[in-house]
């Protein structure tokens, strides 16, 4: 059979009709691309051919970037190469990996972690292998688009709960009976508008009703708790949550993910967890970046420090000049925009002006509040924090952008 060549092929229907999705995503200021940073530490990178102070990483402590995590990157591919050449049931796992496990786990106060290849392969890994048919999952309805996927993934009955509402978890609880088993899922802090959940209220009314509780700490581990081992630490509760759930891709500043809870329940997932499973583990060297991160948020717990000192400088910045901030309590600050065009050329204006500060516009958010999402890290200086506050309210003058009515 000879080939067809590129130059006989008419365009064919499928692919019209992506072109024709995509003309109307651009229409309605939807279409997303990709940016490239060309290099730069971090906070000042050069993207697209531009330096600007990066105001859009979840790098919350600057660990990508710290020699000690780079030296130990460089040792481990001396001794173990680069990729693990098969998943972790098959000759993937090294003894970095188990190292790690065994750091994590007692980082958060649990019997046994294991760790997957990211957040998302986690929580589609963790929801899947602990309910099914006939179970039900309890999920904010703020919940990360990975749990979102998880619970659909899992054919279990899908309850979303108003964002952080306890009483509509007890509502729909009681409301209907669930011969199966019941989850509750719930991120610690929100990743698009830096608040955190009321933990201790939901934990406790799971407990009185028998509900499992599984936690997302993304953006938990690293910025809250004494050791920085996040909002289950800070609240005393590492005893309680069943499921701790959390990346190594923010403050841990690498790769990947873990989940952490009892020998049983990890020993179920090496063995029910099919994103676990049924993927290559990460390179050993992902392994050592994350064990040298780990040790440098507990010996260096002036990071944290400087995190929330930046943190509490730009909510009280932005509150003071009137720009909607929402709910945020943490280094994830929401600016409120609400239309999606003037969001989208407020971030590209701010990027004219050195500051890359990311537009979020749905579905990643509900419609009518897309916003851009400031991230700040222990690693931006106040003379960054300064300049970024002087843009922001010079240019919310010519969008129209947080100014309260008289
Ligand atoms: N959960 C939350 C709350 C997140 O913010 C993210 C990352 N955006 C993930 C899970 C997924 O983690 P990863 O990027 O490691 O896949």
């Amino acid at each position: 059979m000879t080939p067809k060549t590129l130059s006989n092929q008419r365009t064919k229907a499928w692919e019209q009709r992506i072109a024709d999705d995509l003309r109307a995503l651009e229409d309605r200021h939807l279409l997303r691309r990709l940016r490239t940073v060309e290099d730069g530490d971090g906070v000042r990178i050069r993207l697209d051919g531009r330096e600007v102070v990066n105001c859009s990483s979840n790098d919350y402590l600057g660990l990508s970037h710290h020699p000690v995590v780079v030296e130990a990157v460089h040792q481990a591919v001396d001794r173990f190469g680069w990729g693990a050449g098969a998943s972790r049931l098959i000759s993937g796992s090294t003894s970095l990996h188990r190292e790690l496990e065994e750091a994590i786990a007692r980082f958060k106060g649990t019997e046994a972690a294991v760790i997957y290849g990211s957040g998302y392969l986690a929580n589609l890994g963790v929801v899947t292998a602990l309910v099914g048919h006939g179970d039900a999952v309890y999920s904010d309805r703020l919940n990360h688009a990975s749990l979102v996927d998880a619970v659909v993934l899992s054919r279990a009955r899908h309850r979303r709960y108003r964002h952080s509402d306890v009483s509509h978890v007890r509502e729909l609880v009681v409301s209907e009976s669930v011969s199966g088993r019941r989850l509750l899922a719930t991120e610690t802090v929100f990743s698009m508008d830096g608040d955190v959940a009321p933990l201790s209220e939901l934990v406790s009314a799971c407990m009185s009703w028998d509900v499992m509780v599984m936690v997302d700490e993304a953006h938990g581990t690293g910025v809250y708790g004494e050791r920085g081992a996040g909002v289950v630490e800070q609240l005393g509760l590492s005893t309680d949550v069943d499921v701790q759930m959390g990346t190594l891709s923010k403050a841990l500043g690498g790769v990947g993910a873990y989940v952490a809870g009892s020998r049983a329940l990890i020993n179920y997932l090496i063995n029910a967890s099919r994103s676990l499973i049924y993927t290559t583990a990460l390179p050993a060297a992902a392994m050592a970046a994350s064990l040298a991160a780990l040790k440098l948020v507990q010996q260096e717990p002036e990071r944290r420090q400087r995190l929330w000192a930046n943190t509490r400088f730009l909510h009280e910045a932005l509150r003071r000049e009137g720009f909607d901030i929402g709910r945020t309590e943490t280094p994830i600050i929401p600016v409120l925009i609400g239309d999606l065009e003037r969001t989208m050329q407020f971030s590209r204006t701010l990027l004219e002006a050195g500051f890359y500060l990311q537009g979020i516009r749905p579905p990643t958010v509900p419609q009518g509040q897309s916003r851009l999402r400031l991230t700040v890290t222990s690693e931006h200086s106040c003379s960054d924090l300064e300049r970024l506050m002087e843009t922001l309210t010079q240019l919310r003058k010519q969008f129209g952008i947080g100014l309260r009515e008289a």
